[in-house]
């Protein structure tokens, strides 16, 4: 595919090859842009930016009408090359073409209703004949910067909302996973977005990407990634908005009173879904010590039934890990839990990029995976007492996306969710549930702001107050 650049579809003079990481086979090529062919799309976007402020809500929400519109008839296209280029199964494919288009759609209609407010000037003595209003306005450029594990609807959820703002958005996608990104560009050629108001640009990111980041004329970056990349992009990127969703280390904590089959099968999913490359990845199981047992018991059951291996086999549970260095990774976090005396209670082995889903428990403290976000399927089951006991371990991270509480006393899911650091708590489902409407994002290490698009739609706006003295 080609780069989507000032309304034309671009080829650039490098190329590189898109390769499917279970079987190394290549699926497209993709331009590798460079810093100058980057600069060049941020020049275009300065016209783009007028061009998508000038234009009227009812165009905006017409284009991406028709975006989501177009995405559904094409959806099992896009769920294959989902499932091809990246790490998700068919069946999980096409679970993100479905909220991708919802994405979408809820951006048409949030577009309706970006409103100001009027103010209250009489408050001040001497200001009784002043009257005025907030209004929410475009901010202008913004970066969009994505990473692989949901290569279409992470997409959409920075420039839907980006788009309904009013602002004109340059996206580089993740490295190994262009082309969603690309396809999606393509329905927006489509449904006649005007030039320059989105621009696709392929490349590495820490050569484009960082010319991004580091542009004056950029307003806002909006990036979803690792931690240590988004702490680079803050470093560099001066003074712009930041939008920052990193990653975690998620928990669920299994009270004893717990629907216990619903706790395991919410814990199931929530490990190992997507192969565990999930930002809500749940990595710490925290089990009431009365039903611990039994817990581990039907959990090992479950989990013991995924089929893992070939993403496009519609009765394979799990797929791959995006490289093999990425699998290497997680294998070199879980050698460390156990090196430390971690005893395995399931799964451990890789094999190329497929890695079988993992449970371990009795982690000795210091062993990385407490801390370190593995981004893989690898769980670890802690044993506790009293809730203070759980919310203490789960707290005892620096990072703080969204934690689950299995429970069936409302005092103790309230009183568990008051004491969670966390941007988000979710009771008697796991950590990993997430609808497209609600305010996504999280407190320390996890990042900065929120996305789910209304949310998205305040960061991507600046309020302008103007006052009449009558
Ligand atoms: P990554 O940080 O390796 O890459 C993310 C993006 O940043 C890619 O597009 C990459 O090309 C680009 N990039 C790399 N170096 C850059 C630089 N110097 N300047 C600008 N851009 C640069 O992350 P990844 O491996 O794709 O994604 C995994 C991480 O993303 C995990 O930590 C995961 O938890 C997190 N994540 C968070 C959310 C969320 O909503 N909070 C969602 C999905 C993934």
């Amino acid at each position: 595919m080609k780069c989507f650049i000032n309304g034309e579809w671009t080829s650039l003079n490098k190329q590189m090859d898109v390769i499917d990481p279970f079987d190394s086979s290549i699926i497209d090529t993709v331009p590798v842009a460079t810093r100058a062919e980057m600069t060049t799309a941020i020049d275009y976007a300065v016209t783009g930016a007028q061009t998508a402020k000038a234009m009227p809500t009812h165009q905006r929400c017409q284009i991406l009408r028709d975006v989501a519109d177009l995405l559904l008839a094409r959806s099992e296209k896009f769920a294959i090359n989902i499932a091809r280029e990246g790490i998700k199964t068919i069946r999980e494919a096409r679970g993100e073409v479905r909220r991708c288009a919802e994405t979408i759609r809820i951006a048409a209609e949030s577009a309706r209703t970006i409103v100001g407010e009027t103010i209250n000037f009489d408050q001040m003595p001497g200001s009784e004949n002043r009257i005025g209003h907030f209004s929410r306005n475009p901010i202008g450029i913004i970066a969009a910067i994505t990473p692989f594990n949901d290569p279409l609807n992470l997409v959409a959820h920075k420039i839907a909302p980006a788009i309904a703002a009013g602002n004109a958005v340059i996206l580089k996608p993740h490295t190994e996973t262009p082309l969603s990104a690309l396809m999606l560009g393509e329905l927006f050629h489509e449904a006649k977005l005007p030039k320059a108001v989105l621009q696709i640009v392929t490349g590495v990111g820490s050569v484009i990407g960082d010319t991004l980041v580091t542009d004056p004329r950029i307003r806002m970056v909006s990036f979803t990634g690792g931690r240590a990349t988004g702490e680079k992009i803050i470093a560099r990127a001066g003074l712009k908005k930041i939008g920052m969703e990193l990653g975690s280390n998620s928990a669920v904590i299994v009270m004893a009173d717990a629907d216990l089959e619903n706790a395991v099968a919410n814990t199931v999913s929530g490990a190992y879904w997507a192969a565990g490359q999930n930002c809500l990845h749940v990595q710490r199981i925290l089990v009431q010590d009365s039903v611990y047992d039994k817990f581990k018991q039907n959990f090992v059951t479950l989990a013991k039934g995924y089929k893992v291996g070939n993403k496009l086999d519609e009765d394979t549970d799990m797929g791959c890990i995006i490289t093999e260095s990425a699998a290497q990774n997680i294998e070199e976090l879980l050698t460390d839990a156990l090196d430390r005396g971690a005893d395995l209670v399931m799964g451990g082995k890789r094999d190329g990029t497929l890695f079988q889903p993992t449970l371990i428990e009795n982690v000795p403290e210091g062993a990385r995976l407490h801390q370190e976000e593995v981004f893989g399927p690898v769980s670890l089951l802690y044993r506790f007492n009293h809730l203070d006991e759980a919310i203490e371990i789960l707290n005892n991270v620096d990072f703080g996306l969204q934690h689950g509480i299995f429970t069936k006393d409302l005092s103790t899911a309230l009183d568990a969710s008051k004491r969670m650091d966390c941007g988000g708590v979710i009771i008697n489902d796991s950590g990993d549930y997430r609808i497209d409407a609600m305010p996504f994002g999280g407190v320390k290490g996890s990042g900065l702001g929120r996305e789910g698009i209304k949310f998205a739609i305040e960061e991507m706006t600046e309020i302008k107050m103007v006052c009449f003295n009558i």
